[in-house]
């Protein structure tokens, strides 16, 4: 009964996985704890890596070191027990050359006895080594074994190239292998093409349903290399598949809103832009022009603007941001400045407003620690459109917020708000145009899957006169050396920064240490002065200690992370990170960027507390080994994954499964192409060519975008 109801059975991609031969109830639940629920799970739950058996060694060839998979019979089994009750299990292989043991000190011995009995065949991979105490010879310590069964029913695949999946417990590679090849085998030539035939050909790509099959079981000949880097065609067809749709999706979005949003057009290179030219004390870089040659032109159009503005910390993105506020309110608009925190808002406030005041514009801070009162008369400001350009943390986006006529928001140090914020901010007037502007060089692999609907600027040039900052490292033993080195800059007239990580289980902790180090400092340095400044001050108070600092009043300024952004006192020559251990890189870049921003050569001097973990040393090391930001922004990505740098996670990165941000990049760009291109020429996807395509789209897209509507 039960063979007739499974043949009748017609396929499809989302059938139980119970339907599978050689799946019961026990083993549909282990593939369910794998998050494998119908077939469609399992084609794209592919191997993490393979193995090659189609080119087996006989045991009395084996060599030292050389990873190898070899085939043979248990020719013998013992268990040795060792002092302190520790055993040995040692298996003896058999093959017609000779012998070699092969060796668990970790098992279970119920379990081991029953699954090795002599004469039972089997594969065994990994690598020999020579048991130097005793003068044995070859063994092979926990190895990777796939046992037969005397009948030859279970086939050890030798002769072809085999997929390792991540199991769970319970369930055994070749067991989860033989499901593998049954379901790929009926079901693989399922998969519908939708890749349009013009971009397969162009792109080497094999159809679909072959690229999955070969993902999981690779054709005998399939060069290893390939296979280990992912870049087999049937491998680099899976990639290409999933980041053509994100590009898709990304494309479609920025077609759309682009249409249907109306803008307001802006004339630029108006008077307050000659004016406030005729104030700056510098010439702008040609990076600084080109930018906002970029920005002038994006502001004309009758769309808004949605730009990305990148550049290295240092770069002189302020005053970029202040010429497009500017250009806004030269238009009868407003502006609004967005930062991530409180000292940063305070920061841009104190910077632009005496260029504001000399040009007859008015400004306003708005900042969650203002009082009540306070808050109501720029409440009343901004909603009246007597205040011409509103500086803010989030504060700007709550509730309550209204304003007369916002034209233009420039959102800087992006990576600390989601994209819910930049749509929040947006919603603060009609359409109004967008600037982004990060300091945190994001990686050209990320910025184009990540900010893929915006239009990217780079500043990829520092200001006149800036000299590289030189990084040294010292560990906890060397600190007072470091101190030393502090005092003789400061001997000179510098200043210097010296910032304590944040601890994050507890606030007081936090507080304990700065304090601690502020003391430690006083007493070392009696006739320097030094400074505390930490997040728990009051807003007027830290206003005063930076300004204070500003000023050259204090030689030290001790601090916590809030001084991490923003910061600006061009006398200042070094910075010195307390546990720079503890801090991420991309923190460690940016503190760093809050020297070497006047005429002295400024050094960063990282205190390293032993025992560092392994990324501790890497993000240590990356910051020793250059100062490039988007070095370091690429560096970051390898080191914490795409998944973690930035938050992405919740600021909308979708999860990639085949595709990896560092290793795709030429595809995330050729997809990129394609999928513009492709959008360009039919905006709807309406071409009878592409309805595959756009049912693909549509099931990729699910509830992820709001513009379902428009296919
Ligand atoms: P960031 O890109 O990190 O926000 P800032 O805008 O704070 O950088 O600029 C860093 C410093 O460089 C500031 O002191 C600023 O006045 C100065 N600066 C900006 N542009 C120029 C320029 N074209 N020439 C000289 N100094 C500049
Ligand atoms: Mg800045």
């Amino acid at each position: 009964m039960q063979t007739t109801e499974k043949t009748q059975h017609i396929r499809s991609l989302k059938d139980s996985i119970q339907y599978i031969k050689g799946v019961g109830p026990k083993r549909a639940l282990l593939l369910h704890k794998l998050g494998l629920q119908m077939v469609e799970d399992c084609l794209y739950f592919i191997p993490h890596r393979y193995e090659d058996r189609s080119h087996v060694k006989k045991i009395g060839a084996l060599v030292e070191g050389e990873q190898v998979t070899f085939q043979g019979k248990v020719a013998d089994v013992n268990i040795l027990h060792r002092r302190r009750r520790r055993k040995i299990l040692e298996v003896t292989v058999q093959d017609d050359t000779g012998t070699i043991c092969i060796k668990w000190f970790k098992f279970n011995e119920k379990y081991m006895k029953e699954r090795y009995t002599v004469g039972r065949p089997l594969v065994v991979s990994g690598k020999p080594t020579f048991n130097r105490y005793r003068g044995e010879g070859l063994e092979i310590i926990h190895p990777d074994v796939d046992l037969g069964s005397e009948d030859g029913s279970d086939p050890l695949d030798i002769g072809s190239i085999i997929p390792i999946y991540h199991t769970t417990e319970g369930l055994y590679q070749k067991s989860l292998r033989a499901i593998m090849k049954t379901l790929v085998a009926g079901y693989a030539h399922l998969l519908d093409e939708f890749l349009p035939g013009d971009i397969r050909r162009r792109n080497h790509l094999p159809e679909r349903g072959t690229a999955f099959s070969e993902t999981h079981f690779p054709p005998l000949g399939t060069q290893e290399n390939l296979l280990k880097q992912f870049r087999t065609e049937a491998q680099v067809r899976l990639v290409f598949e999933e980041l053509f749709l994100l590009q898709l999706g990304l494309a479609f979005k920025r077609k759309h809103t682009q249409e249907e949003e109306p803008g307001t057009p802006f004339k630029t290179r108006g008077d307050t832009i000659h004016r406030f030219i005729r104030l700056m004390q510098f010439e702008l870089t040609g990076a600084q022009i080109k930018v906002l040659g970029n920005i002038m032109d994006d502001l004309e159009q009758s769309r808004p603007m949605n730009r990305l503005l990148h550049g290295d910390v240092g770069s002189g993105k302020t005053i970029v941001a202040l010429i497009t506020l500017l250009t806004a309110v030269d238009n009868g608009m407003q502006g609004a400045l967005m930062a991530p925190t409180e000292l940063l808002a305070e920061q841009h406030y104190l910077n632009i407003q005496p260029y504001c005041q000399a040009l007859g514009i008015r400004m306003q801070l708005m900042t969650s620690a203002m009082s009540s009162k306070e808050k109501k008369t720029v409440l009343e400001n901004i909603r009246e459109g007597t205040t011409h350009i509103a500086v803010g943390t989030h504060a700007l986006i709550q509730k309550g917020v209204e304003f007369k006529n916002l034209g233009l928001a420039v959102i800087d140090e992006q990576h600390r708000f989601g994209v819910l914020q930049r749509e929040a901010i947006s919603k603060k007037g009609t359409y109004p145009h967008v600037l982004v502007m990060t300091a945190t060089p994001i990686p050209r692999s990320l910025a184009m899957t990540l900010y893929g609907d915006m239009d990217v600027s780079v500043i990829d040039e520092m200001p006149p006169g800036r000299q590289p900052i030189q990084t040294k490292r010292y560990y906890a033993s060397q600190r007072d050396k470091a101190y030393n080195f502090l005092k003789k800059e400061i001997g000179k007239g510098r200043q210097a920064y010296v910032v304590c990580p944040l601890i994050e289980e507890s606030d007081t902790q936090d507080l304990k240490t700065v304090l601690e180090v502020y003391d430690d400092l006083q007493k070392r340095f009696s006739d320097v002065a030094v400074a505390l400044i930490h997040g728990k001050l009051k807003k007027e108070e830290r206003q005063r200690i930076m300004a204070d600092f500003k000023a050259g009043k204090a030689d030290i300024l001790v601090a916590t992370t809030v001084i991490e952004v923003g910061i600006d006192v061009a006398n200042a020559t070094v910075m010195l990170i307390e546990h720079a251990e503890r801090f991420g890189l991309a923190q460690l870049h940016q503190l760093r960027g809050r020297v070497g921003r006047g005429k002295y050569h400024s050094y960063c001097l990282l205190i390293a507390y032993p025992p560092l973990t392994e990324d501790g040393k890497l993000r240590v090391k990356a910051m020793m080994d250059s100062c490039d930001g988007f070095k370091i922004a690429e560096q970051d990505l390898q080191i914490r994954g795409p998944g973690d740098f930035m938050g992405t996670r919740q600021s909308g990165m979708p999860s990639l499964v085949f595709a990896d941000l560092i290793r795709d990049i030429k595809i995330i760009e050729t997809t990129r192409k394609e999928a513009f291109n492709l959008i360009d020429r039919d905006p709807k996807l309406e071409d009878p060519e592409h309805q595959n395509l756009k049912q693909a789209f549509q099931q990729y897209l699910g509830d992820r975008l709001d513009f379902m509507d428009i296919l």
